[in-house]
């Protein structure tokens, strides 16, 4: 079974307002189409996680009970639609805590590829900053930018970016990017072929 990695806002929800963070589940909305290609992600046999950054628990705007609570109904309303979440990761600390799971660093990656005995050449990455993309090169994993959320200001990073150091190490690029997560989903269905979830 092949995995793939989600950001989540920008790429499953819309980054919300103020200054990107939804702090409780009335801020959170579904990107158009997002249950849908988590549904087709899932019939397709593809195991999907989430690994998201949320630094507003270290910078007390909501509480790890309330992002519990956003997940829990997150995976609810995916589950309606008869799309699977396997796992939520998240790195609840500041930018300045030089932790180990904050992407772009891979402690999510790594954690998971350990608990679900995950192939991480084998996986895909989808997300909408820079960061998530260093994070999946990083840990060895394809990776996807699309252009919902930040992903048009990293589209724009990358292209402006031709000799900055910053674009990373070795100087990769997203493998591919596309307009949303249902168009990066319609081509991985189509073009990569995975076998079908065990019964
Ligand atoms: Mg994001
Ligand atoms: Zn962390």
């Amino acid at each position: 079974m092949r995995t793939v990695f989600l950001d989540r806002d920008g790429v499953i929800n819309r980054s919300p307002p103020n200054m990107g963070y939804v702090r409780k589940w009335s801020e959170f909305s579904f990107i158009p189409n997002a249950k849908k290609a988590i549904r087709e992600l899932t019939e397709n046999g593809y195991r999907i996680i989430v690994v998201t950054n949320q630094s507003g628990i270290q910078r007390g705007l909501y509480s790890e009970e309330s992002l519990a609570d956003i997940h829990s109904r997150m995976v609810t309303e995916i589950n309606k639609t008869g799309g699977a979440i396997d796992a939520v990761y998240y790195c609840p600390h500041h930018p300045d805590a030089g932790c180990e799971c904050r992407k772009p660093k891979t402690g999510m990656l790594m954690r998971a590829a350990d608990e679900h005995n995950i192939e991480l050449s084998n996986a895909y990455l989808i997300g909408d900053s820079v960061t998530d993309i260093q994070a999946g090169q990083r840990a060895g994993t394809r990776t996807f930018l699309v252009l919902t959320g930040l992903g048009q200001e990293s589209y724009h990073y990358y292209i402006n970016a031709k000799s900055d150091w910053r674009v990373d190490e070795n100087g990769h690029r997203p493998e591919k990017i596309f307009t949303n997560l249902y168009a990066t989903t319609r081509w991985l269905i189509k073009n990569e072929r995975t076998k079908s979830r065990s019964p």
